[in-house]
């Protein structure tokens, strides 16, 4: 049986109150829903961690503006799920269907997507199952057991929402001691399995600004995972277009699952961009994905699988994105 370990938990009433404690306490972690992080705590990660409950810090809800939506941190991916989304951005509700199943989406919240924790096949085991072999570089160790000999740490970043908001031009609003910065969502990620986040330890994402697209935007996304109902993705793939004049001026392409952070690809967005997405322009596309996928042996299916499967992902996103941007529904 797995069991926790014990754990302090403070409840801050307010943002500033929070972020005091997670400066005070060296080992201090937030914690929203705690669908991952409980999880590690279980698996033997974080056993000196207190924890800093996220709950009355009211960062959950979404607003809109005439330019923006703005998404607390705190907000269910069920809510999210539940919201009536101008159409381009329905994809934000499409990639939380995505996550897990009904029970994990009531209590995971978008903050806790967005910061998610890179993920391998060795790490994600119990500290029981991880002691037959020395720590790796994750775990406070000397070495890799998925990439031997090297010294960098591949640990997958397979957060569903991260790939679709980099696609949609999201920013994240930052806090820390020194006040709250806006950074673009893309900016969040470090590509260190390691320590994948470039927020510090005593920073919280407070809320994620998706611009409100132009007419004409729409928006994929496309998942690859062993099992519909549960699984992490083994690869995946969003999609944005603008159509202007039947062609498109604007792409953006970004791939999950495929390295150490969600990876933008812009020799994909050149590809379609300028095009009425003929087959010559998807296969170039593809081409791109592929080229730019990082998938190492330690996730569900072979990374030769895997990166072929980045520009399947790649071509069915555009073509749905571009029904969408059309207006019909696909
Ligand atoms: C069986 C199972 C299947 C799953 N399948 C998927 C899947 O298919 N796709 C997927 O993306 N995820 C999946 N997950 C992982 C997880 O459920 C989700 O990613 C979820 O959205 C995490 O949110 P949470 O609120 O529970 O985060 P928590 O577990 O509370 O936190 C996760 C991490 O984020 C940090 N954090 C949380 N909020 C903030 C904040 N506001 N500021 C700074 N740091 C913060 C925490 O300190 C922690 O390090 C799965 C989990 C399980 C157990
Ligand atoms: S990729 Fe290597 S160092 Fe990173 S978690 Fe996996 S085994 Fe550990």
């Amino acid at each position: 049986m797995l069991r926790l370990p014990h754990f302090a938990v403070h409840r801050p009433g307010s943002v500033a109150e929070g972020l005091q404690i997670l400066a005070a306490a060296p080992h201090a972690r937030p914690l929203a829903g705690g669908t991952d992080l409980l999880v590690a705590m279980k698996h033997g990660h974080h056993t000196d961690a207190d924890l800093v409950s996220l709950a009355g810090l009211g960062l959950s809800g979404i607003e809109r503006s005439d330019s923006t939506l703005t998404v607390g941190a705190g907000t269910s991916l069920w809510d999210l799920m539940r919201r009536a989304w101008p159409d381009a951005l329905g994809v934000v509700a499409e990639a939380a269907r995505a996550v897990a199943a009904p029970p994990l989406q009531s209590r995971a919240t978008v903050g806790g997507n967005v910061c998610l924790d890179t993920r391998c096949w060795f790490f994600n085991q119990s500290a029981f199952w991880r002691s037959g072999r020395p720590a790796c570089l994750k775990a406070g160790g000397d070495r890799c057991h998925v990439v031997p000999g090297g010294s960098d740490c591949h640990a997958v970043s397979q957060a569903d929402l991260p790939p679709v908001l980099i696609a949609c031009g999201a920013q994240a609003e930052i806090a820390g001691a020194d006040g709250s910065r806006d950074v673009p969502v893309e900016g969040l990620f470090s590509g260190d399995g390691r320590r994948p986040h470039t927020l510090s330890s005593a920073e919280l994402l407070l809320r994620l600004r998706i611009p409100l697209p132009p007419p004409g935007a729409g928006a994929a996304y496309e998942k690859l995972r062993m099992r519909r109902a549960l699984d992490f993705a083994a690869a995946s793939a969003a999609v944005y277009l603008e159509r202007r004049d039947g062609g498109c001026a604007r792409a953006r392409v970004v791939l999950g699952g495929l390295g150490t952070k969600p990876l933008r690809v812009p020799e994909a967005e050149a590809a379609l961009e300028g095009t009425e997405l003929d087959p010559r322009a998807l296969a170039e596309a593809a081409e791109a994905a592929v080229a730019a996928a990082r998938p190492v042996k330690n996730t569900d299916l072979t990374p030769a699988y895997r990166r072929k499967m980045a520009g399947v992902l790649v071509r069915r996103a555009a073509l749905r994105a571009w029904t969408r941007a059309a207006g019909e529904e696909s």
